[in-house]
């Protein structure tokens, strides 16, 4: 067993792959917002996963859900139907408000979902695909391909062909880049992993018009901003538009791995069996869990609330006047706090030694994505503890 925050640092750093670095802390427990660790210091957690346990930790709904179906039917395959898959593909088009008129086929990650996104695009008959500078989409290599961060690329090329990219939030590049050749574009609404930037207002927009226009695919990588997090089911709802496929993965599962690729009207029919496959793709007990999320989150009104509290810590943040504050990016609970120097690791670190986990998804830019439980009494007591965070990681 691991005794203490140190102790997991040693043994992680003997035994796991140097692929993420070393962590400093080793969480053991969870419950609602909060994460305690292996030295018993309670965190409130602003990271969630990275946007991911939508309903926080250990949420009854999900922890009955998953228990009574592990010990129903755990996991069988693909070869035969999964109802609790089907109950899932189901509850997911009906508040995407497109049953009827899309399929979904299920996988474990994100990176697993735009890759048969990716594969789905080629079905086409047209080669190539469009993505965006600073976007991310995983790290298989498909997705990396798609990935629009050369720092990630470069060191696994060759990678996927066809792929270009074109400067983000730049609706003419996009318009000039796409033609009749053209399988599909791959956005994200918000760039997640890029510093929480959302993409221009009418961008979406106009990305539909000229995807329709050229009869390419519009793929909208919702695996971060979908599921709630921005106060709406999926951020292609507030847009106003339908992309041809979307992907998911992240919020979806409530904690468990799963992932989902969406697709809509005739790009629903374009994989034939032998085209695509996973062995635990919408296992039993992950869909199960994410029927739990789809169900609390309708059912408690947390569309509503993630809006709400949203802005409220924005608001709360950006009226803090610091000077470390550049400005807070982001809707409902995605929200990019920018700083005016790359101190985000510093900032990180004295937000965790003062008890809130949060992500320094960039050196000038902090990453706020907490469960969408997150109450108003834990982002008040989050903002009133961030001038003295701000303070001594500009100190530093
Ligand atoms: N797409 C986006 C927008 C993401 O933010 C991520 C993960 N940060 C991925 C894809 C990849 O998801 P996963 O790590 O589950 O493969």
């Amino acid at each position: 067993m691991i005794t203490s925050n140190v102790d997991g640092q040693r043994r992680w750093r003997a035994a796991v792959m140097d692929n993420y670095g070393t962590p400093a802390i080793t969480l053991v427990r969870g419950e609602g917002a909060h994460v305690w660790d292996a030295d018993g210091n309670r965190y409130l957690d602003l990271v969630a996963g990275i946007a991911t346990n939508a309903l926080g930790h250990a949420h009854p709904a999900v922890v009955a859900a998953v228990t009574a179906q592990v010990a129903t039917l755990g996991h069988t395959s693909n070869l035969y139907v999964n109802p609790v898959a089907v109950e899932l593909a189901d509850a997911l088009l009906d508040v995407a408000g497109l049953a009827g008129n899309a399929k979904v086929l299920f996988c474990n990650s994100g990176a697993e979902a735009n890759e048969a996104a990716f594969k789905l695009t080629r079905l086409t008959g047209r080669g190539k695909v469009i993505a965006i500078e600073g976007a991310f989409h995983g790290r298989t290599m498909g997705a990396l391909a798609l990935t629009g961060q050369p720092p990630k690329r470069t060191p696994f090329e060759p990678l996927t062909p066809g792929v270009t990219h074109v400067p983000f939030g730049d609706i003419e590049a996009l318009r000039s880049a796409v033609d009749s050749d053209t399988a599909a574009v791959f956005l994200e609404p918000v760039l997640g992993e890029g510093g929480v930037v959302p993409v221009p207002d009418g961008y979406l927009q106009a990305a539909r018009e000229i995807t329709a226009a050229a009869g390419a695919l519009l793929v909208l990588d919702e695996v971060q901003t979908g599921i709630g997090r921005l106060g709406s089911w999926f951020a292609f709802q507030q847009a106003g538009i339908t992309p041809d496929v979307f992907t998911l993965a992240k919020g979806l599962g409530g904690g468990l791995p799963l992932g989902a690729c969406v697709a809509v009207g005739a790009a629903a029919e374009l994989f034939a069996p032998g085209h695509h496959g996973t062995t635990f793709g919408g296992n039993p007990v992950s869909a199960a869990a994410g029927l739990a999320v789809l169900r609390t989150i309708a059912a408690d009104g947390l569309l509503q609330h993630v809006a709400a509290i949203g802005k409220d810590l924005a608001a709360g943040i950006e009226q803090l006047d610091h000077p470390l504050v550049a400005g807070v990016r982001g809707t409902g609970l995605l929200l990019g706090v920018a700083l005016t120097a790359p101190v985000s690791a510093a900032a990180a670190a004295a937000a965790a030694k003062a008890g809130y986990l949060v992500n320094n998804v960039q050196p000038d830019a902090l990453r706020l994505a907490p469960p969408l439980i997150l109450t108003e009494e834990q982002a008040g007591e989050f903002v009133a503890a961030l001038p003295a965070i701000l303070d001594t990681a500009q100190e530093s």
